[in-house]
């Protein structure tokens, strides 16, 4: 607030007076685009083995306008916890939400309050996964849990809804529907589109489910990982495509051998079923059309060993990449939808997910591991007139800081409980010279589905030490720089015995700073042991 007279008084100055005469407030509007589970290597504007597949054009295109954050990081690699901690601006032992069993307690200090305090008008549509009524919205319509892909059902200030239609788009509608009639045009927004896509499970719009047919998708380095150097944890996981990838819950491989009718007869248990029960005979016909003959091609094919992994990866990477797609498209309705309405010169765009995604690397699928492929995100924001074009940004940034970034955007003051550092100064190209070097990682969830034990862990621009905790001295160690896929675990290697030594000093250090007195206990004997019971390998 505090510096617009004097941008007031420059725009007389330059002669620019009547551009922005029109309007009462100049500050900038913020359309915050968030996606769950968007992988920064399954986007395009990225490195990774996906890059060659051109997956995201339209969020390239916002990259090539604005600010790529390379080194974007969350605190807790799951959906509901990442959206706590925007929320909040604090970490997950602070805002309360560690995991998805949790509730967030919406009477805590948020964001979207302080802006609405600061004049700015604010919605969410889409996804929020935090249970509960969202408060500090004008207006808000959400999708209860995970929501549907087909048909979904929306909470809604009036009650439950049901709106026909593929879930991508209506979020979309549902956000261009409130920037063109509902908004009040006298106050700078925040508006918060939120897509289910690209979540589990992997449910394309009926107009992308051929796309990437005709190609073999690049499988990732680490698709057969053993996991030989890594500390015991992630050999007692559950989120293997060999092993706990389902060929119907997850990939819709129809088992009833009629290939060309509904599925009806479908497990009814944990089942494709249960995701496609929605869909009208339209979208079922559609569905059934194109996957009716590949799963016939599948059962005759009779795949086992890695055979049988290379088809699951290719189902599953088409999928997500194709629901990939339908955000993609929503990026450029929704930046033509601003340009239509003479916004886009005044909103900062920015497109991030609540964390990244194992596309097969390591074998997996899912997140909540501190490796690079979960631990970032995406996180691209173009504001007109303040971030370089194609610019890329190196320093180290998570999810904790965006809300006071928000809030600096809105020139309104950032609360001294918030955890995070405004990015307004990166975004200005003017990185402080005591920007962080380091961050902070915590992961709570276990046991829980795909058994991820909770462990904390420090990132710097080189090196990453994790604690595997309830299980004791069970420690991992990169070197980034030398091992960027973390194949080698150098925890006991003693060529690396200071910097391991440097970096558990530096944990305990952050630890205090951002006061995480987090139970981290180790376990007794028995619990460990009934933990690491092998997993069987679920039917097909
Ligand atoms: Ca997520």
């Amino acid at each position: 607030m505090k510096l617009r007279p004097l941008f007031l008084i420059l725009a007389v100055g330059l002669g620019l007076a009547p551009a922005f005469s029109a309007s009462a407030d100049d500050r900038p509007n913020i359309l915050f685009i968030f996606t769950d589970d968007h992988a920064p290597h399954a986007i395009g504007a990225y490195e990774g083995w996906l890059k060659s597949l051109n997956p995201t054009p339209e969020i390239d295109k916002l990259a090539a306008d604005g600010m790529l954050f390379v080194n974007s990081f969350c605190t807790n690699s799951i959906c509901g916890p990442s959206r706590a901690v925007i929320q909040s601006g604090k970490h997950s032992h602070k805002n309360g939400f560690r995991d998805n069993g949790n509730k967030f307690d919406w009477d805590q200090q948020t964001f979207p309050k302080l802006l609405q305090k600061a004049g700015y008008q604010t919605a969410i549509y889409g996804k929020s996964h935090l249970d509960g009524k969202p408060q500090g919205f004008d207006d808000w319509k959400v999708l209860p849990g995970q929501g549907l892909y087909y048909n979904p059902d929306f909470l809604t200030p009036e009650g439950k809804v049901t709106i026909q239609g593929y879930c991508t788009d209506i979020v979309t509608d549902l956000a261009v529907e409130w920037l063109t009639k509902k908004r009040d045009e006298s106050k700078p927004f925040m508006l918060m589109m939120q897509h289910k896509a690209p979540h589990r499970n992997w449910m394309p719009a009926p107009r992308h489910l051929s796309l990437y047919d005709d190609i073999d998708i690049p499988e990732p380095p680490t698709l057969f990982d053993k996991y030989e150097d890594n500390a015991p944890p992630a050999r007692f996981q559950e989120l293997e495509i060999d092993r706990h990838m389902d060929i119907n819950y997850d990939l819709f491989v129809d088992l009833t051998a009629d290939y060309n009718q509904p599925p009806s007869q479908m497990r009814q248990d944990r089942s494709a079923w249960n995701n496609m029960k929605r869909m009208t005979p339209e979208q079922m016909e559609a569905w059934r059309g194109y996957y009716g003959p590949k799963d016939k091609e599948f059962h005759d094919a009779n795949l086992s060993g890695q055979d049988l992994v290379r088809w699951k990866f290719q189902r599953y990477a088409k999928n997500y990449l194709r629901c990939v797609k339908g955000v993609d498209e929503s990026v450029a309705r929704m930046r033509e939808t601003l340009k239509n309405l003479g916004l886009d010169k005044n909103t900062v765009v920015i497109y991030s997910s609540d964390q990244g995604f194992y596309i097969g690397d390591h074998g997996w699928f899912d997140k909540r591991w501190m490796y690079e492929e979960s631990l970032k995100m995406p996180l691209i924001i173009s504001w007109p007139g303040v971030t370089k074009p194609g610019s890329k940004n190196t320093d180290l940034v998570q999810n904790l800081d965006y809300a006071e970034t928000f809030l600096e955007m809105a020139g309104a003051e950032i609360p001294s409980d918030m955890q995070g550092l405004s990015l307004v100064p990166l975004l200005k190209g003017e990185t402080p010279a005591k920007w962080r070097d380091a961050i902070y990682y915590h992961y709570y969830e276990y046991p829980s589905v795909h058994m991820v034990p909770r462990h904390y862990g420090i990132r710097t621009d080189r090196f990453k030490l994790m604690h595997f905790y309830q299980f004791g001295e069970e420690w991992e160690f990169y070197d980034l720089d030398a091992d960027p896929g973390e194949l080698m675990n150098q925890y006991n290697n003693p060529y690396y015995a200071d910097e391991v030594a440097e970096m558990k000093k530096k944990l305990e250090e952050i630890r205090k700073f951002y006061d995480d007195d987090s139970d981290v206990s180790e376990m007794p004997d028995e619990w460990k042991k009934e933990m690491r019971k092998p997993s069987p390998k679920p039917e097909a």
